[in-house]
């Protein structure tokens, strides 16, 4: 249930309806429905239940100030991987002792302003990163709260551009040279050694590669504690997948991945940290489009929309499926056709779609593209000189542009033309 349905023959958020924002906005726009971000991140909380611990949402996948300030009063921790995410989360009012640090390629200066404004823990990727850290606190007399990110060596089975948990992958550090960089980390001044990171990618629809890293990262804190560490944190990181199909995918509930982590790490007495991002953020959003033209091709026609890749690189970037569908609701009986869903932009690779079956649509008729929320507006661009593209959050029957469109002017005015040209 994500409170985007049909009611009366269009499509709605929560109680708002889609042409009623469209008409205020313009499109393209995103649109999210806050009952979906919280039940989301309930669903979570209330599966870990019955541990110690902490959902800190990964703002990688949307990181609007206001959703993180709606998930951030509900008691939500934030994971980040830059320091504009930090301060995002910060502008959002979630205290430094709710914000974990992740990220591959954290510089000096983040690390010196993460320590500064105050966090939660540092997942350490790298053995210079950690002696970055160790030197970042001693100057400024601080003590640097660290996991150590371990890359336990299993394949999670997506997408290749988003599996993290192989040797290959550039994350974390080698499980089998853990313990020698836990005793350095004892060695080094400034740091604290907390416990234990994993992260094995991202958009995982079976829970076996997660059990496989779990069950190591259970046998790795008992030798790290036997080591005379003091491991009292172990952070999962995120990953669990959405149905982005929804007539064929079934990827696992968060009540069974919680029941899976109480089963295979339960029994350390740990705080159990999770950085979920899609599942909270992915089917709380849809990305509303209008069609510009129908245009009939040779053998097959083109759905030209005013969204593109640059609103959504998705399907361009990960070869991903959206739902699209009619925000006016298509009588019973109506026949769908199959048509190539495209956009402006002037390559080939902005294609959403191909072949999909839609009613027959018109100028200006309204789309939806599902499961929209993660991955979406944050990685958007301004490619073609295409405006940013708005963001909404509707709650109840109330919405508000939570990002608005830039004008041309704004845009234009980031150029600056030098005085010798
Ligand atoms: C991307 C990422 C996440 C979130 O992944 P989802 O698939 O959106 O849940 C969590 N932790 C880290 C370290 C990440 O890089």
């Amino acid at each position: 249930m994500d409170h985007f349905l049909y009611r009366d023959g269009l499509l709605h958020a929560e109680d708002v309806a889609i042409p009623e924002i469209a008409a205020a906005v313009g499109t393209p726009f995103y649109v999210y429905s806050a009952a979906t971000l919280t039940r989301h991140y309930q669903l979570f909380t209330d599966a870990l239940s019955p541990l110690p611990h902490l959902v800190c949402f990964a703002i990688k996948s949307l990181s609007n100030v206001a959703v993180l300030k709606l998930l951030g009063d509900l008691g939500a921790g934030m994971d980040v991987v830059s320091i504009g995410e930090y301060l995002r989360a910060r502008a959002a009012g979630v205290p430094g002792e709710r914000i974990v640090f992740s990220g591959v390629g954290k510089t000096r200066a983040e690390i010196r302003a993460a320590l500064e404004g105050g966090i939660r823990q540092f997942n350490v990727e790298s053995e210079p990163e950690m002696r970055a850290i160790s030197e970042a606190a001693v100057s400024l007399g601080k003590i640097a709260p660290i996991t150590v990110r371990v890359n336990p060596d299993v394949d999670a089975k997506t997408h290749a551009k988003i599996a993290t948990g192989k040797s290959e992958n550039k994350f974390g550090i080698p499980i089998a040279r853990a313990r020698a960089v836990y005793a350095e980390a004892a060695k080094l001044p400034g740091l604290k050694i907390v416990g234990i990171d994993v992260h094995i990618g991202s958009q995982l629809t079976d829970l076996a590669p997660f059990e496989a890293a779990f069950t190591k990262v259970a046998e790795l804190t008992a030798q790290l504690r036997a080591d005379g560490h003091e491991i009292s944190r172990l952070d999962l990181g995120g990953g669990l997948g959405i149905p982005y199909e929804r007539s064929n995918e079934a990827p696992p509930l968060p009540v069974e991945y919680g029941q899976m982590i109480q089963r295979t790490l339960g029994h350390l007495g740990c705080e159990i940290e999770i950085e979920p991002g899609r599942l909270i953020s992915g089917n709380a959003g849809i990305l509303v489009s209008s069609v510009i033209w129908v245009k009939e091709g040779e053998g097959r026609d083109f759905l030209i929309l005013d969204a593109a890749m640059n609103d959504l690189v998705r399907p361009a970037m990960y070869e991903a499926h959206h739902d699209i569908i009619p925000v006016v609701e298509a009588a019973p009986g109506t026949e769908n056709h199959p048509i190539d869903v495209v956009g402006p932009v002037c390559e080939t690779g902005d294609t959403f779609a191909k072949q999909r079956n839609l009613p027959a649509l018109a100028p200006d008729d309204l789309v939806a593209f599902r499961s929209a929320g993660a991955y979406g507006a944050v990685m958007a661009s301004e490619y073609n000189t295409r405006p940013l593209v708005p963001e909404v959050l509707v709650k109840g029957d109330q919405f508000a542009v939570i990002r608005e469109r830039p004008t041309f002017d704004e845009i234009l005015a980031r150029d600056k033309v030098p005085a010798w040209l």
